[in-house]
């Protein structure tokens, strides 16, 4: 591991002098070695050993414009199923689907579906630069790239999340993407260096969702864009929903706002064309249990008798997409 962030941090330097990412450079050889400190996180050699048995397999083609982030090639049956059992090792896949020499790694979240949902509402990602703040395990970040971004940053403080992603650039080994383990709030302030910043499902997470507002716009250059997506609650300006105790089960849920509120918030923060392009009800299609995520989704997260309702009874789920330039 060390020696691959070592080759890593050589290929970023190249790439990132002179341009405004340059200032990242300073810190983020101490990011990358606490991020994926063992000591902190007691999992890790756990992952890193089910990356090692990850095959050497022979790609034929990479598929980052489809449904199914990943690549073809020709494997025998052993091939598969060591490939199988190695990406296995990094259960539960959350975010996805992809597909690697013909194993579909079935993930909980339908991700293609938000893809789907927002892909309309983006400036043409030809020649940007793009962050993916919470990026998970990278699905949309691949897609970002398969647009045909110039350079893709993902960030997601889950060491899980960042080996997954690795386990799929093993194969696809693409240059200009890359994940690193941190939060928004651990990147340098004011870098104003990115034409595109993505945060989907962050906001909620977030205790002071205006500061990761101001936050996120610090990142972008001047009219930059900025892809936000949150859970949400039905209601006119002014109307937020601040969970009492859990979510959806969740523990960590601190603002639903409804969506006028939260176009409202972007405009007093300072973005410009704040817009809502989508709202959208999560069904138990597009977040499940399957073979990849055997843990309890959103089934068991609503109301058994009433769906309309979270196991709390709060409002279930829903969810917005807005856009917005940066000033
Ligand atoms: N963006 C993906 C994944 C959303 S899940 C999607 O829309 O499908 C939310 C992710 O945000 C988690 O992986 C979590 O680790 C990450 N996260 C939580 N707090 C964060 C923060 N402060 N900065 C960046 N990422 C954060």
């Amino acid at each position: 591991m060390r020696e691959l962030i070592a080759q890593e941090l050589e290929q970023l330097r190249g790439r990132w002098e002179g341009t405004p990412l340059e200032p990242w450079l300073a810190v983020l050889p101490t990011q990358l070695a606490q991020g994926f400190s063992s000591a902190r996180y007691g999992d890790i050699p756990r992952w890193l050993q089910a990356l090692s048995t990850l095959p050497k397999l022979k790609v034929d083609a990479i598929n980052m414009s489809t449904d199914r982030v990943g690549c073809t090639g020709a494997v025998t049956n052993s091939e598969r199923d060591q490939l199988t059992a190695a990406l296995q090792g990094l259960h539960p896949w959350r975010k996805g689907p992809f597909e690697l020499f013909g194993c579909h790694v079935d993930t909980e979240w339908r991700s293609d579906w938000k893809w789907n949902r927002l892909e309309g509402a983006l400036e043409d990602l030809a020649q940007r630069r793009v962050l993916d703040v919470g990026c998970g395990s990278g699905y949309h970040s691949w897609r970002m790239l398969g647009a045909n971004a110039e350079e893709v940053i993902g960030i997601d403080p889950s060491p899980l999340s960042n080996l997954q992603f690795r386990a799929v650039q093993h194969y696809l080994h693409q240059p200009n993407i890359n994940i690193f383990p941190l939060t928004l709030e651990q990147m340098p302030s004011q870098l104003r260096a990115f034409d595109t910043t993505f945060s989907m499902g962050v906001l909620y997470h977030r205790r002071s969702p205006l500061d990761h507002l101001i936050d996120l716009r610090n990142t972008l250059r001047p009219g930059g864009q900025l892809i936000l997506e949150t859970l949400v609650v039905e209601g006119g300006p002014n109307t937020v929903f601040v969970p009492p105790n859990r979510y959806a089960k969740m523990g960590n849920v601190w603002c639903l706002p409804s969506p006028v509120t939260l176009r409202g918030w972007l405009e007093k923060v300072g973005f410009k064309n704040a817009d809502i392009v989508d709202i959208n009800t999560t069904t138990t299609n597009e977040q499940r249990t399957t073979p990849w995520m055997t843990f309890h989704s959103l089934e068991q997260f609503l109301d058994n008798s009433d769906p309309s309702l979270t196991a709390e009874g709060h409002p279930s789920p829903i969810r917005a997409i807005l856009t917005a330039n940066a000033p």
